[in-house]
């Protein structure tokens, strides 16, 4: 399969992409079209990279606007957890298809998932054709029964969907310190290390977390998790909105991952201390942008997001020129494509061929004095005309093969889900 796209501004000029299998081929002005199975005429539009989303639940799609504007403990205690325990395989399927339908339109071609019933999101991500790192939740509650469960379930799904599939990759999903088990996140740090697997964990949300962490184990948290052996390039925090001078040191020395969700932070309200962006970036801390699920979002846009993270992080350090344009744009995808190792994010010959067009003829995106500034600050999700991921043509002319039997599909499913509630 070979995809050309003509005339579509490319690294600040007009130019021709070819793309041959999952992978960029050439980029150069005035390519042979007869060589291309697909050819999409570029003109008024602009080819970037895919982005990427550091955090999400894919499939509370299916809670979008289930339960607002609540605090977080009887947020997750009395409406997240218990409609979660009714959620089905099946539902999980739909959801995260729906999420997938999202992130196409929207202009995700990579994300990082941690949910539950793992088989259904495989599943919807191996069908909707983007690339997801995909955990199962690992929540022990402390109790050793539980956890000998979750370890032999997750053995499982390994041995069933590791290595399967070239878009999916399986990882492991610890929630986070206050749900997990000490042996148990053992178990996990030597997993990953055996078997090189990411692991994506919720890090220092609130400061209630902190202040536990301190009683239980006399450390703060991400001393917690220095202790255990879990902090390696491997993994994924999510969060990060408590930290102390020596946890900065930590996390950037260990090289692991640190994923800002300035808008779930914002509506959950985790407190006044926010992810410590300037502190962070100036030791050369690895940092990417994340939705987290759409119950606490509600949408999956990481333009959006993007939006959000430059302007809190700009007020929080009372600093304008912190996370300018190019720099949030960078963060979303040579940033995210290089923590998940899947080439470097940009769009240069040899690199996997996940391109978004956008349109330069939506209002929001006239006049065109910068693309990173228009694509921060003015337009959203809204602005992207085609998706391709892997050298697949998922979105073309605003167009998705089977969109509205997805959404009608997920209506139904949500419909259903709430009369067991
Ligand atoms: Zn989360």
């Amino acid at each position: 399969m070979s995809i050309l796209i003509q005339n579509v501004l490319v690294n600040g000029e007009i130019s021709d992409i070819r793309i041959r299998g999952p992978r960029i081929d050439q980029i150069a002005p005035s390519l042979n079209p007869e060589e291309a199975d697909e050819v999409i005429n570029g003109k008024g539009q602009a080819a970037v990279p895919g982005f990427v989303n550091g955090h999400t639940h894919a499939a509370m799609t299916l809670f979008r606007g289930f339960a607002d504007d609540m605090e977080l403990k009887p947020w997750l205690e009395e409406k997240i957890w218990p409609a979660e325990a009714k959620l089905t395989e099946e539902d999980v399927y739909v959801g995260t298809r729906l999420a997938c339908l999202e992130m196409i339109r929207t202009g995700t071609t990579l994300f990082n998932d941690m949910y539950w019933h793992l088989p259904g999101a495989v599943k919807a991500v191996r069908e909707m054709g983007i690339r997801g790192i995909l955990s199962a939740v690992f929540i022990d509650l402390f109790d050793t029964e539980k956890r000998e469960e979750q370890i032999e379930q997750n053995i499982s799904y390994l041995e069933a969907f590791r290595g399967k599939d070239p878009l999916v990759q399986i990882a492991l999903g610890p929630h986070a310190i206050y749900t997990v088990s000490r042996e148990a996140l053992e178990w996990v740090a030597r997993l990953s290390e055996e078997k090189g697997l990411f692991i994506h964990i919720h890090l220092s949300e609130t400061k209630q977390e902190v202040v536990d962490c301190l009683k239980a184990h006399g450390m703060r948290p991400v001393e917690y998790l220095h202790d255990i052996g879990l902090l390696s390039d491997r993994l994924f925090a999510a969060h990060c909105n408590y930290l102390d001078e020596n946890e900065m040191d930590l996390l950037t020395e260990s090289g692991v991952h640190l994923v800002h969700n300035p808008v779930s932070n914002l509506k959950l309200t985790v407190g006044k201390s926010i992810f410590p962006y300037k502190a962070l970036s100036k030791r050369g801390a690895s940092i990417l942008l994340g939705t987290d699920g759409c119950s606490s979002n509600n949408n999956l846009d990481m333009l959006e997001t993007a939006k959000f993270a430059s302007l809190l992080q700009k007020w929080q350090s009372d600093d304008p020129t912190l996370l300018p344009a190019g720099e949030t744009l960078r963060i979303l995808t040579e940033a995210g494509y290089r923590a998940f190792g899947v080439g470097n994010g940009g769009i240069a010959p040899g690199e996997p061929a996940d391109i978004l067009l956008i349109d330069l003829n939506h209002p929001q995106n006239v006049p065109l004095y910068h693309l990173d500034s228009n694509l921060v600050y003015a337009v959203n999700g809204s602005a992207v005309t085609a998706t391709i991921c892997n050298g697949k043509l998922l979105m073309k002319e605003g167009v998705i093969p089977g969109e509205s039997e997805i959404i009608a599909e997920a209506r139904e499913a949500a419909r259903k889900f709430a009369r067991t509630l």
